[in-house]
């Protein structure tokens, strides 16, 4: 019997790295497992089908995160497909890194919108559906502790996303759902392989400060959102909670 037998979890931009890893757990643990991905349909197809040869549920929906019309049409095929909705998990998202003389407009939408803005219409659609033991975890970034030199836009993604954690938990908890959000050390992803963290010297200067002696994998922040959703952490809500090795 899994500890989230009977939940319905739906996990954006989880057709790889993080997402991906808390999809693979939420659905050993026994939730039915929404995967929504942007572009990458091979890859949350083979995700599903990994899910269902194990004995779990799954679908892969399509859907940007940053249209609210897509947003809308992702809540209501979770709806459609498996009746009801318990946990979101808010994981899609980028980073770059850049030089505060180097900001652009762009820079600045990419990131606001994917990380911030796609969090916000996510929520705000899922909010409704979702009933007493309903949860939200927000993939957040140890950044937010660390404060990294020329990552001002990144980390003001994930400074946001930590202050809306609060205030949702606020909002929502009266109807007893929580809302914590994770937040990662440097971990080993197709993104930071992808943009060229991997192999880097931020890579190894994070070995040297992570007391723990290694940079992250998916599993170790997938174990964190299983507990955050788990009726085990149900006195747990507002929270931000670092899984970075001990750095920080
Ligand atoms: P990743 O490997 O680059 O994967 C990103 C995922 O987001 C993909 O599934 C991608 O889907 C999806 N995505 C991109 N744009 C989207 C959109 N517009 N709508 C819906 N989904 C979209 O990223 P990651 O390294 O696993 O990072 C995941 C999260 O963890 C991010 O929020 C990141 O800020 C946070 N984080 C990462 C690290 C790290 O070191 N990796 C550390 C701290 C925090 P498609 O492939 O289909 O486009």
């Amino acid at each position: 019997m899994g500890t989230l037998n009977g939940k319905v979890a739906l996990v954006t931009g989880a057709s790889k790295g993080i997402g991906a890893g808390i999809a693979r757990r939420l659905a050993s643990d026994g939730a039915r497992v929404v995967v929504n991905y942007a572009s990458a349909e091979d890859a949350a197809t083979a995700l599903v089908a990994d899910i269902e040869a194990v004995g779990g549920r799954a679908m892969a929906v399509r859907a940007d995160v940053r249209s609210k019309t897509d947003v809308d049409a992702l809540v209501a095929a979770a709806l459609d497909h498996f009746g009801r909705l318990d946990i979101v998990v808010n994981n899609a998202g980028i980073y770059q890194f850049a030089k505060i003389e180097d900001t652009t407009e762009e820079l600045y939408r990419q990131q606001f919108d994917l990380n911030v803005l796609g969090t916000l219409l996510v929520t705000g659609a899922a909010a409704p559906l979702l009933g007493e033991g309903s949860s939200i975890v927000n993939v957040s970034s140890f950044v937010t502790r660390v404060l990294p030199a020329e990552s001002a836009i990144y980390t003001g993604t994930k400074g946001a996303i930590d202050a809306i954690t609060g205030v949702l938990s606020r909002e929502l908890g009266p109807r007893g759902i929580r809302v914590n959000s994770v937040n990662p050390g440097l971990i080993e992803t197709e993104g930071t392989h992808a943009n060229g963290v991997m192999g880097s010297d931020f890579q190894a200067w994070n070995e040297q400060q992570t007391p723990l002696g290694r940079i992250g994998q998916a599993a170790d922040i997938a174990s964190i959102v299983a507990f955050l959703v788990s009726a085990d952490a149900g006195w747990v809500t507002g929270e931000t909670m670092l899984g970075s090795g001990g750095m920080r």
